[in-house]
């Protein structure tokens, strides 16, 4: 199947002149054939510059909750925009951003707003190690939080390390090797292995931070263990440790509580970004009151020009509103929307020879390709034995059928997509699989 990216081909030579890799952001960069431009979006379509239109599953990697254009927050923004925009003084929004928030999010009393997933994560990392006067921060490999250098470490780890000690690797060049030293980070979903590293170093651990659901990562969206956070929660109860869940992926999307709210597990200290907002940039960090109260004034900063920034938060109360109205039934009926996704692709996966696997969790589904059968629990083995060139087959030839996934294999799901672009995703995706055995009986 053949489709025209020359526009946006053309588009991408000149931006290569002027910005590093023609993209702002690295992980834009791994794109078939390359990264594309795009023009409008509206529910859950977008065009490309070429005119090429694509159910659109990246959904910005998660934000687009409430799908591409939604009246209702656009208005709620423009109104706001209108009536003022930036004070560096309070606005009775972000109380009411707020309250919504805190009513929701089991482990929120308090909140902070900021303007990226990176950003909330540094102010929890300040707030566990203010409260407690340590510096060690437990960490887990493939769990992503932000590329700030104190944080961005020990996502990869190389195979033939020690399991329990992890050799940490830093995701950049560039980064202070110090920060390493504050750095602890394990394998996820082994509650053995955490509980014999923080029993040897408690005193000097300021938090475990994790996402509960290991979703971000390439290649996974791996649920927790039965029981494995509450063993997490209990062990960091006994040593004293702050807990904190990094929900920027399944804040608002795996459950309207939060995953915390699914997994009836609540942490000390949240950070929430993407879904949050839906179509504006913002993020929050919330957490139980003496905790946030260190922001209170006193020595504990936490600034930012743009932070709360009003025509955000009405989009945000806005995006929020549609999730939480009527009992939830959008969020619910994006649920029903990602498990017919999910059980139209293990359909597709169970029919053919390719190795393909579907993993999933509540809104989001991801597709990927392992020559194992075994279910990873955590991110080595979901890396493990990856089929790379097979994913950007998949991701290409998806692509050049109407599909938009992104190149890790992963499916958001919005209140916008709906039966029929389900049905005629997954019969692309059937198409798709057809082509891949063809060229691989080819090769
Ligand atoms: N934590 C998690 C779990 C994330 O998924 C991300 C972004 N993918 C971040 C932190 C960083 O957020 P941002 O890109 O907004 O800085």
């Amino acid at each position: 199947m053949s489709i025209n990216y020359a526009a946006s081909d053309a588009l991408y030579k000149r931006a290569s002149h002027v910005i590093p890799g023609g993209v702002s952001s690295n992980n834009r960069a791994n794109w078939q054939p390359h990264p594309l431009f795009y023009q409008k979006a509206q529910g859950a379509y977008v065009w490309d510059v070429d005119g090429n239109k694509y159910i659109d599953y990246v959904l910005g990697r998660g934000p687009l909750i409430t799908g591409h254009s939604h009246p209702r927050i656009l208005d709620a923004i423009a109104r706001q925009y209108q009536a003022g925009q930036f004070f560096a003084g309070q606005t009775e929004l972000e109380i009411v951003l707020a309250e919504k928030i805190t009513n929701l999010v089991p482990g929120a009393e308090m909140v902070r707003f900021c303007n990226s997933g990176s950003e909330a994560v540094h102010v929890a990392l300040r707030l566990a190690r203010s409260a407690t006067g340590r510096e060690k921060i437990i960490r887990f490999e493939g769990h992503y939080h932000g590329w700030f250098d104190n944080i961005a470490w020990g996502f990869n780890a190389p195979d033939d390390t020690d399991r329990d000690t992890g050799a940490l690797m830093a995701m950049s060049r560039g980064q202070p090797v110090g920060d390493a030293g504050n750095i602890l980070s394990l394998c996820w979903n082994d509650a053995d292995a955490l509980e014999r590293l923080i029993s040897s170093q408690a005193q000097d651990i300021a938090a475990v931070v994790t996402e509960p659901i290991m979703f971000n990562s390439f290649w996974s969206n791996i649920p927790p263990a039965t029981g494995y956070l509450a063993r997490v929660r209990a062990l960091c109860d006994h040593y004293r440790i702050p807990l904190i869940f990094d929900e920027i992926q399944t804040g608002f999307r795996t459950d309207i509580g939060g995953a915390q709210a699914r997994y009836g597990v609540t942490p000390d200290i949240t950070t929430f970004a993407k879904a949050l907002g839906g179509p504006v940039c913002l993020a929050a960090v919330c957490g139980k009151e003496p905790y946030m109260r260190l922001l209170a004034g006193g020595p504990t900063l936490h600034t930012g020009t743009y932070n709360a920034f009003p025509p955000f938060l009405a989009g945000a109360i806005t995006n929020l509103d549609i999730l939480a109205e009527n009992s939830g039934a959008a969020l619910a009926k994006i649920h029903l929307m990602s498990e017919s996704l999910r059980a139209g692709l293990q359909d597709i996966a169970t029919g053919t020879t390719l190795p393909m696997q579907v993993r999933s969790s509540p809104g989001a589904v991801t597709t990927t390709f392992r020559a194992t059968s075994s279910v990873a629990r955590d991110y080595r083995a979901a890396r493990r034995e990856i089929n790379q060139p097979l994913l950007a087959m998949w991701h290409a030839a998806l692509q050049a059928r109407g599909v938009r996934i992104t190149p890790e294999g992963l499916w958001y799901v919005s209140t916008a997509h709906g039966v029929p672009d389900i049905d005629y995703s997954l019969e692309q995706a059937a198409a798709a699989v057809a082509m891949l055995e063809q060229a691989r009986r080819r090769l």
